[in-house]
């Protein structure tokens, strides 16, 4: 049975419960869980406060060195990781090995940060003063990740967290806790003090709950659905704690008729089955210019046709299966909504059936066409395997299309003209677009979103402020 990880101790829930995490490709127990309930994030978050003391005076330095040990450790185990994510999350293992990966960059580029932050000298009107500006952790942060990306999403707040000298109690989706506290138990074998960074699992409407509203804790960044944010932002702003929010995406990806169509072709194929279509920077709608788009449809077809459905552990697999059976039915109910309202399918559109299918929540990837404005498919989030294709006459129309959108996360535009990228990267309401290129995040770069995709930045070294406090000095000498 796998444990919570609170002040250096593997310990079970207070309440003695646990529950069982299922392997979404075919239904076997991964392995069980203790089901934390409010008293144990009290505990979680006292363990953090105490310790935010050393933790925040200890010389960045130290903070970076101990950050790359736990970077070479949790390598050191990745296969074992990779696989443990797939059985509990149900992404290809190859997938999971790119996403471990991914999280070792990004603790990486945040232990090569720690060192080089500095204020600043001010000079004032009095030149028998002057200022300096500082900037100092918050204390406690809360880090509440969901379920598509556990490990990376992890990361990018626990990354620039510790690097700062802040304290952490990370709280997983309920259905993928398993990798996480793994690897945050290697991280604390690598050295760290007891308490700098804790895992509470159970419930999100308890643990996560009674993490946003607790008073210790001056720092909330949650990754989920726009309607949980909405909560989380209303229940932590009641005290002003610090909040950032990576929300929900629709992101379009709009195929102009000078683009790379090779090029274009991998990046929506990729970037919408990645992970079962389970990303909030997937291509949610793809926008094609109507001179290129019969040749560029009927392309796509013959390279999702290609795509292997099957579960994670197999090499070959390109799709696994949907995390869970809610996600399986609401794909399946937008899909069904597009067609009644005229939209055709025009490859995939049900499940697989046969040997290996039995039991798992498997889709087909799907690509519609005909799709009108109103269909869900076209104003909702489709987080699964199905892609809305829509036929447009030029940027104007596709940029007004793509902007009509609640969501503002990421984009991208498919074209040799340059000049015509940037105007139109600079029109999309967007937090991110990429100019033929992948949907795809880097640690190098902030990411983050606009309208109802969220609030502030993780990423990049944008990503610090967040997690930092800024104090102003005068001195008369
Ligand atoms: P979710 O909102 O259901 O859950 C996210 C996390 O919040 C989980 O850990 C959950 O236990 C917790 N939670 C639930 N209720 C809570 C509450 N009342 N208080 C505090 N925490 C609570 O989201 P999900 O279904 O796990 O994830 C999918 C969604 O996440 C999609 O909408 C996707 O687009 C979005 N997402 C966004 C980004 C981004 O960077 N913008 C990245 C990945 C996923």
């Amino acid at each position: 049975m796998a444990k919570m990880f609170i002040g250096g101790e593997s310990v079970d829930s207070l309440t003695k419960h646990v529950y069982e995490v299922r392997n979404p490709a075919n239904g076997e127990l991964v392995d069980t869980v203790p089901k934390g309930n409010a008293e144990d994030v009290r505990r979680a978050v006292d363990a953090a406060d105490t310790a935010f003391k050393s933790w925040s005076e200890t010389t960045a330095e130290a903070r970076a060195k101990w950050l790359f040990k736990a970077v070479d450790l949790i390598h050191e185990n990745i296969q074992e990781l990779s696989v443990l994510l797939c059985h509990e999350q149900g992404k290809p293992v190859k997938e999971a090995v790119t996403e471990i990966d991914h999280f070792l960059h990004g603790l990486s580029f945040y232990a090569g940060l720690a060192a080089k932050l500095r204020g600043s000298y001010v000079p004032l009107p009095d030149n028998k003063m002057y200022g300096m500006v500082i900037k100092q952790p918050l204390g406690v942060c809360a880090a509440i990740v969901p379920w598509n990306f556990p490990i990376t999403l992890m990361g990018t707040k626990v990354g620039p967290a510790l690097a700062t000298g802040n304290t952490v109690v990370v709280k997983p989706a309920s259905s993928t806790p398993l990798t996480t506290i793994r690897i945050i138990e290697l991280m604390a074998k690598a050295g760290m003090p007891n308490g700098v960074i804790n895992v509470v699992t159970g419930p999100g409407g308890v643990v996560g709950e009674a993490l946003i509203a607790h008073a210790k804790v001056r720092r909330v960044a949650f990754t989920g659905e726009s309607k949980t944010g909405k909560h989380v932002m209303a229940v932590a702003g009641q005290d002003f704690k610090r909040i950032t929010l990576e929300l929900g995406g629709s992101d379009p990806m709009i195929v102009c008729d000078d683009a790379e169509i090779d090029k274009a072709l991998t990046g929506a194929a990729v970037g919408r089955y990645f992970n079962c279509g389970q990303a909030c920077l997937a291509v949610k709608r793809l926008f094609v210019f109507e001179s290129v788009y019969d040749m560029f449809v009927s392309k796509l077809v013959d390279k999702v046709k290609k795509l292997k459905v099957g579960n994670g552990m197999s090499a070959d697999t390109r799709i696994g299966p949907l995390h869970n059976e809610a996600q399986r039915a609401e794909i399946e109910e937008q899909v069904q909504d597009a067609v009644s309202r005229g939209a055709r399918v025009i490859f995939g559109g049900k499940r697989p059936e046969g040997p290996g299918f039995e039991k798992g929540f498997f889709y087909l990837p799907t690509l519609l066409v005909d799709v009108p404005d109103n269909a869900r498919v076209a104003t909702e989030e489709v987080f699964g395997p199905a892609l809305p294709i829509f036929k447009v006459k030029d940027l104007d129309e596709a940029i007004a299309k793509a902007n009509s959108s609640i969501y503002g996360l990421g984009s991208s535009i498919w074209t040799k003209d340059l000049t015509r990228a940037r105007r139109g990267a600079e029109r999309l309401q967007a937090g991110n677009v990429w100019i033929n290129s992948l949907h795809i995040g880097y640690d190098e770069m902030p990411f983050g979103g606009v309208k109802q995709s969220g609030i502030g930045r993780e990423h990049g070294p944008e990503a610090l402020e967040y997690y930092l406090e800024t104090k102003g000095i005068v001195v008369a000498t």
